[in-house]
């Protein structure tokens, strides 16, 4: 019996011109997966899905992901821009070549950036431009891409209401290892680290091998580098992360290491609680025995921390929670006399309230 050909046509309308236009789609009986990558590229046996998961119209060129095509944003200025920037294009229909496909996946990046998709479709546009142009032996470009890539999951982290298809550890696993392509290590540790962390992982074991097989990769290529940057130990994190949300823990050395909880009645968030570990991130300094505290935070407080923490994420610095809450107990430590005369959260409030607004 004949094999039956991978890919049919189907009739599209094109949501910003209007123009009807032979679409390439892919039977679902002809799709072999053979590997995933750490970067979650799919290789294929046979015909690749990817080569026509972006969909061109011919008259006005918007270009778009399957998923997204019957939802242009900015729809009214981007067809007069799209139109301004026309310009000779190959044939999209039918069997497409490396060539092609690349083609495709500049155009739906034009139209992502002049619609102002949000950045994680943005970085997922990039992504996977990288794998094509890397499958055509343009490597430049795919590190570029990549770079790219990079550059818009970080800031789909830092605003994006909406992170797009991934999961918050799965976004979080991704930029670090889009990172350790870029050989910024470092940083690739840190966004691992953030990943070990989150509460969700360990609805993810997929995620978590992934993250545990990159993380030793990354060390071990730091260690080629002589990178002489202090490695958080996988295991500390993971200790941590897989510790319940209501235990005290402990994660200091020091023989005399205390701990506490403080837990707020208004309106607990038990998923809100921050573990601020040692060493969590490569960057902190301390010079003394760090020591862990567990504390649960009301919802409205955990958004703020979050919020600071987006702002220094804007301005390409990398800080945890647990780093925010350092700086301001260092702040309060180094400019307060010894606090006295307390013996409730509120009247702690009113006398920081005081110092502060004086200062
Ligand atoms: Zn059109």
């Amino acid at each position: 019996m004949a094999t039956p050909n991978p890919l049919f046509a189907q009739t599209k309308e094109c949501p910003l011109c209007g123009q009807s236009f032979s679409i390439t789609r892919i039977r679902s009986s002809a799709v072999r997966v053979q590997e995933r990558r750490p970067d979650f590229q799919v290789i294929y046996q046979g015909v690749n899905p990817v080569h026509y998961q972006v969909w061109v119209c011919p008259a006005c060129h918007y270009a778009n992901l399957d998923r997204d095509f019957d939802q242009p944003r900015r729809a009214s200025q981007l067809l007069g821009e799209l139109k301004s920037r026309y310009r000779e294009e190959p044939d999209f229909q039918g069997e497409r070549s490396l060539p092609t496909v690349l083609r495709a996946y500049q155009l739906a990046i034009q139209t992502a950036l002049l619609s102002e998709a949000s950045n994680g479709v943005k970085g997922s546009l990039f992504l996977r431009g990288a794998w094509v142009a890397e499958e055509s032996g343009q490597h430049a470009l795919a590190r570029h891409y990549v770079d790219q890539a990079r550059q818009f999951y970080e800031q789909s982290f830092a605003s994006d209401r909406d992170p797009g298809k991934l999961s918050g550890p799965s976004l979080l696993y991704l930029i670090g290892e889009l990172n350790r392509q870029c050989s910024r290590y470092t940083e690739a540790i840190q966004w691992f680290s953030r990943a070990a962390q989150h509460r969700d992982m360990r609805r993810e074991p997929e995620i978590d091998r992934l993250l545990r097989r990159q993380w030793d990769l990354t060390k071990e290529q730091m260690a080629d580098g002589n990178t002489k940057t202090t490695v958080p130990s996988k295991t500390a994190v993971s200790a941590v992360a897989s510790t319940s949300a209501s235990t005290v823990t402990t994660t200091s050395s020091s023989p005399d290491a205390t701990s506490a909880l403080l837990t707020s009645n208004r309106n607990p968030v038990p998923e809100a609680t921050l573990e601020a570990k040692p060493s969590s991130s490569a960057k902190v300094q301390a010079k003394e025995p760090s020591k862990s505290l567990t504390i649960k935070l009301t919802e409205e407080q955990y958004k703020w921390l979050v919020e600071v923490t987006r702002v220094a994420l804007r301005q390409g610095k990398m800080m945890t929670p647990d780093a925010v809450i350092r700086a301001m107990i260092d702040a309060a430590n180094e400019t307060s006399p010894p606090l006295t005369g307390f013996d409730s959260e509120q009247t702690l409030k009113t006398i920081f309230t005081r110092l502060w607004t004086h200062c």
